[in-house]
C-alpha cells in the first residue's frame, strides 16, 4: 500500500485568495524561554487544502463538519489534465471515461510554485462543471484555490446546488491519470463554510 500525500504546506508562505490575508502561526511560547512549544493560529477557513461545503452560499445546505464521511472517504479518480493551459472544457472532459463518483482534476497548476497567486490560474469553464454534475459526480478535487478566477461563483454555485463537496488547494503532481482511494479529514469546526483538512490517495 503506497500513500500520497496530496495537501498543500498551511504556513506564513501558503499562498491564499488573492483578497486573503496570509496565514499567521503565532509563536506565543518557545522552548526553553517557555516551558512548552505553543502555537496560535490565525487564518481563513479556505487557507491550504480545505473542503468547500455548499454552506458557503447556502444557508440551509451542509456545513464543513455535517458532510458525511461517505462523501470524503472513497474511491476516486485523478483526471490528468495537465494539456490545459487556460481553461478546462466540457470537450476536455468527455475525452475521459469518468466512471466514478469522486473526481479530482489535475491540472499545470499542481507544478506551480506558488510563491505568489497566479490570477492566470488554469480554471474551469461553466460547461464543464455542468458536466461534471449531470454525471452524478459527489466531490470534485482542484489544485488551485478556486476553480473561478474571479469571485462571481458561478462554478461553486453549479456544484453546491446539488450538495458536490469542492476540495481545493490539492497537490497532484505525484499522481497519474487512475483509480486511488481518497481519505480527506476536514478539522471538525462547527458551523462553518470550509474545512481545512488533510487529504491523500492510497493506492496497492
Ligand atoms: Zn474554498
Amino acid at each position: 500500500m503506497n500513500i500520497i500525500d496530496i495537501s498543500m504546506e498551511l504556513n506564513e508562505r501558503t499562498i491564499v485568495w488573492k483578497d486573503d490575508e496570509p496565514p499567521k502561526l503565532i509563536r506565543l511560547a518557545r522552548i526553553p524561554d517557555a516551558p512548552v512549544n505553543f502555537t496560535w493560529l490565525d487564518f481563513g477557513a479556505h487557507a491550504g487544502t480545505h473542503i468547500d461545503a455548499p454552506y458557503y452560499l447556502f444557508n440551509d445546505k451542509w456545513k464543513s463538519d455535517e458532510v458525511p464521511f461517505e462523501v470524503l472517504i472513497g474511491d476516486c479518480q485523478v483526471l490528468d489534465l495537465t494539456e490545459a493551459d487556460d481553461m478546462i472544457t466540457k470537450k476536455d472532459l468527455q475525452k475521459k471515461d469518468i466512471y466514478l463518483k469522486r473526481i479530482l482534476l489535475k491540472t499545470k497548476n499542481s507544478y506551480d510554485k506558488m510563491e505568489k497567486y497566479n490570477p492566470e490560474h488554469v480554471a474551469l469553464t461553466e460547461d464543464a462543471a455542468e458536466y461534471l454534475r449531470d454525471l452524478g459526480v459527489i466531490l470534485v478535487g482542484y489544485d488551485y484555490q478556486s476553480f473561478e478566477r474571479n469571485g462571481e461563483c458561478k462554478i461553486h454555485r453549479i456544484f453546491m446546488e446539488k450538495n458536490i463537496i469542492c476540495l481545493d488547494n490539492l497537490r497532484l503532481k505525484d499522481t497519474v491519470e487512475k483509480e486511488y482511494k481518497l481519505i480527506c479529514l476536514p478539522i471538525k469546526v462547527t458551523g462553518i463554510d470550509a474545512g481545512p483538512s488533510r487529504a491523500i490517495l492510497m493506492e496497492e
